[in-house]
């Protein structure tokens, strides 16, 4: 049997990275059909726009991706391709495990949280616009369809999974409408879940305690802008971004990508980390069904972040992307 999976790129290390993890999961035995498209800067350059129709068409048909970063411009230029992304396949949650790992070193130990994002609305349904030449309004959308959408997700997942306790993440002490309907529609949903803890916190007490006693903490139930914070936080506790995977997940379509961005400075290198692309494989591979090719992934990166041979600049050693790959691969015995 073989899987048919739109592959987009990305923009600056993306194509590194992709190439990189696509070699992983093809040393699995897996067969995968890789459906390439691009998006982003390259897009722009050749389409005239960066989320051409045929990414969209692409994704809905195959109903799975695997994407590599896609570069926003700062302030001014198009508007987030990620973000339209997540909106137009109504991707509503994002989902950002961050645990430790053998090898890595971080300031904790024990550390083994899931941030569970909401992906479609808050500040970032893009509703803005400037108030002549001195001040400019951004509007933050909370509804309670999406609220309890996200809320239901992640208690799902705290249950299939064994975890005991949901935090809900806000800041309902001063958004006491918007962020007060997140709580109050987490709140109505945890009535359904005996069996999982809920508490609440307020998301700078939340950071406080993150970077005091992370491994007190499991899921975290959070708003699009706080999880967005929160996740590159929780990829600090455990060794940083080049080994933060996510997925976006919808009704009918999934997104898995890295939680880092396209970090142009190091594009084209060789030397950026893949792992978070790789980890992110094993998370896709997890969604098609593939329990023991993820299994059997995770198990590679983790012996070779033990082995502490094969190690990119961030982790303390000095490979190459595609030497840490192909020393993964080859623990997967391809
Ligand atoms: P970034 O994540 O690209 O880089 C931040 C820092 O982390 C840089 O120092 C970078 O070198 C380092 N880094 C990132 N990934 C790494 C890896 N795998 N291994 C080792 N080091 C790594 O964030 P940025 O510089 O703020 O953003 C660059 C661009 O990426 C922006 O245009 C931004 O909009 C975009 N972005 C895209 C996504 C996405 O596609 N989902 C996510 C975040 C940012």
């Amino acid at each position: 049997m073989s899987y048919r999976v739109t592959l987009i790129p990305g923009d600056g290390i993306g194509p590194e990275i992709t190439a990189a993890a696509t070699r992983v999961l093809e040393a699995t035995g897996v067969k995968i059909e890789w459906e390439t498209v691009e998006a982003g800067e390259r897009a722009l350059a050749e389409c005239g726009t960066p989320l051409p129709g045929a990414v969209l068409e692409s994704i809905r048909k195959n109903g799975v991706a695997f994407k590599g970063p896609l570069t926003t411009p700062v302030g001014r230029g198009f508007r987030s391709v990620n973000v339209a992304l997540r909106q137009e396949l109504d991707l509503y949650a994002n989902l950002r495990p961050a645990r430790n790992r053998p090898g890595v070193e971080s300031r904790y130990r024990d550390v083994d949280l899931v941030v569970v994002r909401e992906n479609t609305e808050d500040l970032y349904a893009g509703i803005e616009h400037r108030v002549g030449r001195f001040a400019a309004e951004s509007i933050k959308i909370i509804t309670r369809e999406a609220s309890e959408r996200i809320a239901r997700f992640a208690f799902d997942l705290a249950r299939s999974r064994g975890r005991r306790r949901v935090t809900c993440v806000h800041k309902a002490n001063i958004m006491k409408l918007s962020d007060g309907l997140f709580l109050e529609c987490a709140r109505e949903v945890a009535g359904g879940y005996s069996d999982i803890r809920f508490d609440d916190m307020i998301v700078d007490a939340m950071c406080l305690k993150l970077v005091q006693s992370p491994a007190d903490y499991d899921v975290l139930l959070c708003p699009n802008l706080y999880g967005d914070i929160l996740s590159d936080l929780c990829a600090g506790l455990v060794g940083g971004l080049g080994v933060a995977p996510s997925a976006n997940i919808g009704e009918n379509c999934a997104v898995f990508e890295p939680v880092h961005g396209s970090a142009p400075r190091r594009a084209g290198q060789n030397v950026i980390n893949p792992l978070a692309m790789i980890l992110s494989g094993a998370m896709l591979l997890a969604h098609l069904g593939e329990s023991g090719a993820a299994r059997a992934v995770e198990a590679a990166v983790d012996a070779v972040l033990t082995e502490g041979v094969h190690l990119t600049y961030d982790l303390g050693g000095n490979a190459g992307t595609g030497e840490m790959a192909e020393a993964i691969a080859a623990r997967l015995g391809g």
